[in-house]
């Protein structure tokens, strides 16, 4: 099968630039633009742990893969050059259309920011599905947005509405890259982290890696109407699905104060940026609530939405 579906695979994408040499011989030769670094990403994905095929198709599984690590590119404002896919296929069904179907719902999202797939690998095991995707992308030398370069008395800012992302938006989401590199061509933006794992674990992440604290404004933090449907099935509040459901895929970055301000005022994306707080320079992670309360903002674990 894997010759059959490697043939398959070089019929479907060609060598074009970046890609000098593509699928067919022992490795593809990539080349980034000049005046740029490679920006190289990988995320695996497995059955029962980030989908489940019994419930969601094949091509939105494909679509995820690649989406998840165009994600992690848009957090380093890095723009997609070509992806690896590396495919294993339980042995029950080697000999049905899934990994074709898989490999469909990528070239969906592939061919929307010009990534095509340079390669591959599949093997047929026992044991679950798992899709595993490598990305490159390329950014302006030594410009990449970094977890670890908050300064105190940045704001806090997220693109987008959190929490809820079980109910779908998981699988289908957009990875924020075109308005990760609008953001970087137009903006002071000083670090930056997708939010993968829920805002709380994230943010934790991104103070942490800039040996700062942060303060967040609860009342400000854009719930996303699923959060507001989970929250009705979970008996936990909106919020708190805000900050711990996690997959959401949003940005979330500093800026120095006029820049936040400017951003929320000409809301430059297509998505709604908002200010949901401040970088501090202690090493506390706090929240604050409509009362001007302050408390410790507990890193609330994630949970894989499927
Ligand atoms: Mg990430």
């Amino acid at each position: 099968m894997e010759l059959e579906f490697v043939k398959w695979l070089a019929s479907q994408s060609g060598a074009a630039p970046p890609i000098s040499l593509g699928i067919g011989d022992d490795a593809a030769l990539v080349a980034p633009p000049p005046g740029r670094e490679l920006v190289v990403t990988t995320d695996m994905l497995t059955d029962r742990v980030h989908f489940d095929l019994r419930e969601h198709s094949a091509e939105r599984i494909g679509y995820k893969a690649l989406a998840v690590n165009l994600s992690d590119l848009a957090a380093m404002a890095a723009e997609p050059l070509a992806a690896l896919v590396s495919i294993n296929v339980p042995r029950n069904e080697s000999a049905t259309p899934l990994p074709r179907e898989l490999y469909i719902g990528m070239r969906r999202l592939a061919d929307q920011f010009s990534c095509p797939i340079a390669g591959g690998d599949t093997n047929v095991a026992d044991g679950p599905l798992v899709v595993s995707v490598t990305a490159l992308g390329s950014v302006e030398t030594n410009r990449a947005w970094l977890r670890c370069a908050a300064e105190p008395e940045d704001r806090l800012l997220v693109t987008g509405a959190l929490g809820g992302s079980r109910l779908g938006r998981h699988l289908d989401f957009t990875p924020r890259v075109n308005e990760a590199r609008q953001l970087h061509a137009n903006f002071e933006v000083h670090a930056a982290i997708d939010i993968s794992d829920g805002l709380a674990l994230d943010l934790s992440r991104l103070v942490e890696a800039s040996g700062a604290g942060a303060i967040v404004d609860l009342d400000r933090i854009p719930v996303s109407p699923d959060a507001i449907k989970l929250a009705h099935q979970s008996g936990k509040s909106p919020v708190t699905h805000a900050l711990g459901d996690g997959e959401d895929f949003e940005l979330l970055f500093t800026a120095p104060k006029h820049v936040a301000a400017e951003l929320c005022r000409l809301q430059p994306l297509g998505c709604r940026i908002t200010d949901i707080g401040q970088i501090t320079i202690d090493r506390l992670l706090q929240q604050r609530d409509a009362s001007g309360q302050i408390s410790p903002l507990e890193r609330s674990g994630y949970q894989h939405g499927v």
